[in-house]
């Protein structure tokens, strides 16, 4: 079995990414440059930005983190982000979700301009990958993919079952893996909580991307022997033998399931990684576009 290691292959991606961005400064050109957005004190969200900007920093990248109030109304975040669209020294923003509940997700999205929507949430980013077009593939479809190819991962012909079907994970992912491209040219089956007798669909799969947020949820018996595993699932389980209280439990039974992969991703350290590398990648493709 092989372990699908993200910490590895994100280091990997991040050095060449660095490499890139000290040609850019020897060239005398200023460094890509990321604003994050963070609205309120939500715990998760003010580590996944943390982390970003931290990664930013080891990349050589410039970042700027807008911390703004949890009461904060939709027109005034939107006049913030309209700021950050105009700044012409800013290559791509991150408006970290979920949102307040006063402000609409959907138009935060799509107040981006979709030149800077590293994210790739945008709806012209979304028509773009679904063309097969050049744009900014959202982070976390995007890392699992550099994982394929970090590991050389052959997927061409294969069966890929997709659990879930969200906008961020699922549904960008399902796309990839259909599309023609080196690490895709799959066969794929797109599942979600109206799916019935999903286990004898996920026996059939040589690829299953587990993204419902379900800790423990594919279990031995719904995978097929040698089957490669990508586990997008994070969920804080309470657990008090540990410092904080609790612990991150992905979406696949890790202990049963890898006695029968031929891969799989452990959670932590598989695909959260990949998804910081992911976003950086966007970054830095976003200031080459925007630079010409
Ligand atoms: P989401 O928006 O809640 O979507 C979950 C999807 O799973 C929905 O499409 C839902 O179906 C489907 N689902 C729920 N129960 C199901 C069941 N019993 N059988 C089949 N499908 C089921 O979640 P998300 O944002 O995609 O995130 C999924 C997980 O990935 C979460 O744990 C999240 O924390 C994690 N995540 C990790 C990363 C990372 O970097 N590693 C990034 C993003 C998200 P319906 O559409 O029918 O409701």
């Amino acid at each position: 079995m092989l372990l699908l290691d993200g910490k590895a292959a994100s280091k990997a991606v991040k050095t060449t990414l660095q490499q890139q961005t000290q040609q850019l400064i020897s060239d005398g050109k200023r460094p890509p440059h990321l604003a994050a957005v963070l609205i309120g004190n939500n715990g998760a969200s003010e580590t996944y930005v943390a982390s970003k900007v931290k990664t930013c920093e080891e990349i050589g990248f410039h970042s700027t983190l807008l911390r703004l109030d949890e009461s904060i109304t939709e027109a005034e975040l939107l006049e913030k982000i309209d700021q950050l669209n105009n700044d012409d020294s800013i290559d791509g923003i991150l408006v970290q979700l979920p949102l307040p509940k006063q402000i609409s997700e959907s138009k935060v999205i799509n107040s981006i301009s979709p030149e800077k929507d590293v994210d790739g949430f945008h709806p012209v980013s979304v028509g773009r990958l679904v063309q097969g077009l050049e744009t900014f593939i959202p982070a976390t479809p995007y890392g699992m993919m550099l994982m394929l190819e970090h590991y050389k991962i052959e997927t061409k012909g294969k069966h890929a079952v997709v659990i879930g079907r969200s906008n961020i994970v699922g549904r960008p992912m399902s796309v990839l893996l259909s599309s023609n491209l080196l690490y895709g040219n799959c066969t794929v089956t797109i599942t979600h909580s109206h799916t019935p007798n999903l286990a004898e669909i996920t026996r059939s799969a040589d690829i299953i991307v587990a993204a419902l947020g379900r800790p423990g949820f594919v279990k031995a018996d719904m995978v097929k022997e040698g089957a490669v595993i990508l586990d997008v699932g994070i969920t804080r389980v309470p657990d008090p033998n540990t410092a904080k209280g609790y612990r991150i439990q992905g979406d696949v039974d890790f202990e049963a399931v890898s006695q029968k992969a031929s891969a799989i991703t452990p959670v932590p350290g598989g695909v959260g990684p990949m998804t910081i590398a992911g976003l950086m990648k966007n970054t830095l493709d976003a200031y080459t576009r925007r630079k010409g």
